[in-house]
């Protein structure tokens, strides 16, 4: 089962709101779909939202990547054996890890086939459905607490805000408005996107713990790489503090780890390249006794269906950020996980649980 060809294509699917972070604001998910076709005619599929501001990559340079730098590479190698080709694949070229997670991705859902198993059972098989939290964005805090008592009347359990942005003040404001109209039932978990300094964000945590706002964990406080800054804030708050942009890989997960710089770490295939490098991170945490989230950027549903395999495979994850396809205005995505409300279930089929056919039309700028 040898790799023939590897295509890409771009997508593009509007936002029904814009979604507004410390670090941009997004109307418009731009993706780039990868297919990979093996010599029995099989085909895998992967996604690339190139995110700039996070992982450097663009749509150029995913583009350019996966076409000119790693495709020669990996065409005529066999499936089979993964540890090879995924070396390869890690070799080819450093950085540009959402080029190589999309890829990776479309390896994995060939594996998935070839075993003839949904691809979180070849992985693990630990959970056969996951509960997704769900993002309030960003505005005045009426607006912000009437959106989530939205969402909480919609089922969700979990919601995550944005902070970081203006002054701490108004950040408490918001969390405060929702708190108050959501009750104590509801978990709010919040991601500051790198947006304080570290005496600032033990002075902001510290005052949202004395003002009883129950914050269920706060999402990479610092910079990405101050992982010291990382280390002090999660020293001098209670409040958990989890790791996001400061783990690409898991060199990165080790050190972070070692230095006992934060209690949680966000994956995203995007920063580990793809699933091979996301288990070798959550293995590490495993070991250190650090749980895991799962998270994504703003992609559509065939990158969430990678990233959901891979994180209900394995007992170290206990915490799935998966809402970015609910933000689209529409799915164009051929089959893969499916949506209840807030629960996401896998289909039963092989590998990432795609139609082809449908993925093709996808290919040929129809559905969109
Ligand atoms: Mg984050």
């Amino acid at each position: 089962m040898k790799i023939h060809s590897i295509d890409t294509f771009p997508v593009a699917v509007p936002l029904t709101k814009p979604f507004k972070t410390a670090l941009r604001t997004v109307t418009t998910a731009h993706s780039i779909f990868v297919k990979v076709t093996c010599d029995d005619g099989s085909v895998g599929y992967g996604e690339a939202p190139p995110t700039h501001v996070i992982t450097g990559d663009s749509t150029g340079s995913v583009t350019y990547a996966i076409q000119e730098v790693i495709a020669p590479q990996l065409i005529g190698q066999d499936i089979r054996h993964r540890e090879e080709l995924f070396l390869k694949l890690k070799k080819a070229i450093v950085r540009n890890t959402s080029a190589k997670a999309a890829v990776d991705m479309a390896i994995h859902d060939l594996l998935g086939q070839l075993a003839n198993m949904p691809l979180y059972q070849l992985l693990g098989g630990f959970r056969n459905e996951i509960e997704t939290d769900f993002t309030v964005s960003v505005n005045v805090p009426a607006e912000m607490a009437e959106d989530a008592a939205g969402y909480v009347a919609g089922g969700f359990t979990v919601l995550k805000v944005k902070v970081g942005i203006g002054d701490i003040a108004e950040d408490i404001e918001r969390i405060r408005a929702i708190r108050e109209r959501v009750g104590q039932n509801v978990k709010i978990r919040l991601d500051a996107n790198q947006g304080w300094k570290p005496k600032e964000a033990v002075q902001a945590i510290g005052k949202m713990e004395d003002a009883g706002l129950a914050i269920e964990l706060i999402e990479q406080p610092v910079l990405a790489d101050d992982v010291e800054g990382l280390r002090y804030v999660t020293a001098h708050t209670l409040t958990p503090i989890m790791a996001d942009e400061s783990v690409f890989s898991a060199k990165d997960a080790l050190r972070v780890l070692q230095m006992g710089a934060a209690d949680l770490i966000n994956i995203k295939l995007m920063k580990s390249g793809g699933i091979q490098e996301a288990m070798k991170i959550n293995a590490l945490a495993e070991a250190f006794g650090v749980g895991c989230m799962v998270g994504s950027m703003i992609e559509t549903k065939l990158g969430i269906t990678a990233a959901a395999h891979f994180a209900a495979s394995q007992p170290n994850i206990t915490r799935f950020d998966f809402d970015a396809p609910l933000m689209l205005s529409k799915d164009i995505v051929a089959g893969g996980i499916e949506y209840d409300g807030t629960v996401i279930r896998f289909a039963e089929a092989p590998g990432l649980g795609l139609y082809q056919e449908g993925m093709e039309l996808v290919e040929k700028g129809e559905g969109q």
